[in-house]
Order: structure tokens, then C-alpha cells, then sequence
């Protein structure tokens, strides 16, 4: 049927029929997952007596502003948290990361990150690149960090030595640009049980950006008391057209508020505009919306593994975020799996992407976004920095049979490449 509208050559159709029968049995799992979930959102729905008028905006201060604050509460309860920001107004997940740190952290604590050099964004905000713009270190905060071990297992007695006297224990769920693996929940709670083993007062931030709906628990319930993540990403469904979320303990969302607005007005300023009618939907199909990007993820780390090609996680291992490392070998064979994917978006198919700088990162990047938001990378998205070992991270996919389509295209590109 592919073969119909896209120019796909007949041996990679049948390899494609082929990896659609071996990851049947693992996309009912995942449905099983988004089922539960769109449950549990389903009910925070009506247990918050969300209504019509919560979807109308307001403008100026927003003082009082029902859509808001419902929000708030509503992606409290479905994150399985006692407090929540879920706001258009963090601007990026990066953003979103810097108000939870610069709420919680004060001079002279210590932030200690759990997992190793946090993603690459991250470097600015605490200071470990060098940069004096006003970071974390600028403001008198310390800074440690705990590499992964091998095979990406937590150094549970460096946690232990090195969050004594923390403030904050830090941990990225997901890889970001590095060739490490998501964490499960059960390795969040381990992190978290050697930190607050040495230290009971202890604040665990999880970095959650890509985990959110790949479980039918988030990391609140595995001993994180603040989870952070982007609503371009899992949670907003991809209809969201910006923003972020804190979840987490009540005491700590407050200080997050003060920091978003600013210090002793807090969270109750910030008119929600017009965007309040896409927020509350996107939230509302976020459960599917993850579900559709982690069958795209499983069927690419098939289709790429039956191709010859190393990726992680492989097809029939468990998920905790969205990704799919595709390990390519080469600058050419990144470029084409970026190609391939740009051509089969919806949006801007035509262009063809071409590594560049990006504020924030260190190495060139090519990046493949077909998108209906700009940079959303819960829709479809390849992403690669230029370096040494040529991974490609692929992401997203809100509608499965269109995201095979892409997948497969980026596949055909690679085999032309072959073929040369
Ligand atoms: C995407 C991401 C971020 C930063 O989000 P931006 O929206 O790109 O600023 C931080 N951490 C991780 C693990 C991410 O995947």
C-alpha cells in the first residue's frame, strides 16, 4: 500500500512487511499503556470539573484566570502530583529546566547531577561551559556530577558520597545527545533511595523531557519531588503550540512560581491569551499522541536493525522515552536519514536539511523537522550532531501509519546511498 503513494523499491516494501509482523506484539503493549493513561487523563478531566469557559482566554495581568489555574490543577492529578505549572509561558524545555533550578536553588547550595553531564542546553544554565550570563555557578550555586557507569547504570555509592551535603539531586531521564540509555522508573528510584539514604532532605529534580506516558506512572511516584518537561514534546500532544510544565511538591512549585513571574507575585499573574483551547487538548491527547511516537521508535530500531544497523533501544526492549538512536556509521548516512524524514513530513517536504550551528550546542547539527509547530519533536523529527559516532536521534510521530511512511523513506535513502 506504501508503495502506491511513496517511491519505496520493492525489496524494501517486503522488509517493511516483514517488521510490521515482528513488532505487532510489542505495539499491544504499548497500547495497553495508552489506554490506561488516557484513562487516568480522562478522569482528572471530570474530577476538575473542566468546562467551556476554562477554554476562553484572558489578556493583561490574568488575574483570576480560570483556564490557568485549572490547568495547573488538572496536570497536577495526572502527573500524580500535589502541585503543577503547566504554562505556555515557559518558553522551551530548557527554560522550563532554568526556572525549577534558579526556584529551588540558592547560593551556596550544592546541585549535584546524578546521570553524568546533563543535556547539551544545560551546560549555560548551570555555568560548566564557561559562560558567565548569569548562570547557576554566577549566582554562587556549586555544581558536581556522578558519570553513568557502563551499560548506563547509576554509581549509587558516588550518588551517596557526593549528595551528602546537597541540596539537589539531579537526574536526566532521557539520553539526550549522548550514547547512554533512558532511564527505567525503577532506576529513578534507586537514585533516589542512595540520595535521601545519606541525606533525607534531599530535593530530587527528574529532567522528564520525552519520558511523560511511555509508563503508566510518572517519576513523582518513584521518589522524584519535581519533574520538568516541554509540551512540544510528550504531554502537549502535539497540539500545544509552546510551553512547560513543573510538577512535583507543593512548597517547590510555589518558589518555581515566583521565579516564572516574579519574586512575591507568584503564579497567580500570567493571562492565558488564546491559547488555552489547544493547551487543555493537547493535554487531553497526549496519552495517544506518545503512544503513536513509541510504535514510529519501535518500528524504525526494527527496520534499521534488519538494515545492518546498531540502535538503541532495540525493537523489543522496554521504552522510557521517544527516542530512537539509530547509530549510522557516517556524516552521509546521517544526512540521508535526515533527508528521508524531511521528505515524508507534512510539512516542508521539499527542503532538504543541512548540518548548521545552533545556539547551544558545541558541534554542527542537522536536523529534519517536518512540523505544524516549530521544533516540535513530538511530531516526527530526526536530529544529529556532526561528531564522531554519527548518531541519529530519531523522535516523535503523532500519527503512526504517516510516520512509517517517513521512516521507510529515510530507510529507501540509505539503501540509495548503499547502492552508489
Ligand atoms: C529537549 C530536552 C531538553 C531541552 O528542551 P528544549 O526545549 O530543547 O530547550 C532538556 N533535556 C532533555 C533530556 C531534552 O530531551
Amino acid at each position: 500500500m506504501i508503495g502506491k503513494f511513496f517511491d519505496i523499491k520493492p525489496d524494501m516494501l517486503k522488509l517493511d512487511k516483514e517488521v510490521m509482523e515482528i513488532c505487532k506484539p510489542y505495539f499491544e503493549k504499548v497500547d495497553e499503556v495508552a489506554s490506561y493513561n488516557q484513562m487516568k487523563v480522562l478522569k482528572a478531566f471530570i474530577d476538575n470539573g473542566i468546562s467551556a469557559t476554562h477554554l476562553v482566554g484572558t489578556t493583561g495581568y490574568g488575574y483570576d484566570d480560570r483556564g490557568r489555574d485549572g490547568l495547573d490543577r488538572l496536570f497536577a492529578d495526572i502527573m500524580g502530583a500535589e502541585d503543577a505549572l503547566c504554562r505556555y509561558n515557559f518558553m522551551s524545555g530548557t527554560h522550563t529546566l532554568t526556572v525549577a533550578l534558579f526556584g529551588v536553588l540558592r547560593s551556596g547550595d550544592l546541585m549535584v547531577c546524578a546521570t553524568g553531564t546533563p543535556y547539551d542546553t544545560l551546560h549555560g544554565v548551570i555555568g560548566i561551559d564557561g559562560s558567565h550570563y548569569g548562570n547557576l555557578m554566577d549566582y554562587g550555586v556549586k555544581y558536581d556530577q556522578v558519570p553513568l557507569l557502563a551499560n548506563s547504570e547509576p554509581d549509587l555509592e558516588g550518588i551517596k558520597a557526593k549528595c551528602k551535603d546537597a541540596k539537589v539531586c539531579y537526574i536526566q531521564r532521557s539520553r539526550g545527545y549522548a550514547k547512554r540509555k533512558a532511564l527505567s522508573l525503577e532506576t529513578i528510584k534507586s537514585i533516589s533511595d542512595a540520595a535521601k539514604s545519606v541525606n533525607p532532605d534531599i530535593i530530587v529534580m527528574v529532567d522528564n523531557c520525552y519520558g511523560e506516558y511511555t509508563h503508566t506512572e510518572e517519576p513523582l511516584a518513584y521518589g522524584a519531588d519535581l519533574i520538568m518537561g516541554s509540551l512540544i514534546k510528550n504531554p502537549g500532544g502535539g497540539i500545544a503550540p509552546t510551553g512547560g510544565y513543573i510538577a512535583g511538591r507543593h512548597d517547590l512549585v510555589e518558589m518555581c512560581g515566583h521565579r516564572l513571574t516574579a519574586p512575591g507575585t507568584g503564579r497567580e499573574i500570567g493571562c492565558s491569551l488564546d491559547v488555552m483551547r489547544e493547551m487543555y487538548l493537547g493535554v487531553y491527547f497526549a496519552p495517544m499522541i506518545t503512544a503513536n511516537a513509541l510504535k514510529t521508535s519501535i518500528y524504525a530500531s526494527c527496520l534499521y536493525e534488519k538494515m545492518g544497523f546498531e540502535t538503541e533501544p532495540r525493537y523489543f526492549e522496554d521504552r522510557n522515552d521517544i527516542i530512537t538512536s539509530i547509530c549510522a556509521e557516517n556524516a552521509e548516512n546521517v544526512i540521508a536519514i535526515c533527508r528521508g524524514i524531511q521528505a515524508g513530513s507534512p510539512i516542508d517536504s521539499y527542503a532538504a536539511p543541512e548540518p548548521g550551528d545552533m545556539p547551544g550546542y558545541d558541534s554542527q547539527i542537522i536536523m529534519a523537522a517536518g512540523a505544524f509547530t516549530m521544533g516540535s519533536s513530538i511530531e516526527l523529527s530526526c536530529d544529529a550532531p556532526l561528531r564522531e559516532p554519527f548518531i541519529a536521534y530519531m523522535q516523535g510521530g503523532t500519527t503512526f501509519d504517516a510516520s512509517r511512511a517517513a521512516v521507510l523513506l529515510s530507510a529507501q535513502k540509505v539503501q540509495d546511498v548503499r547502492n552508489k
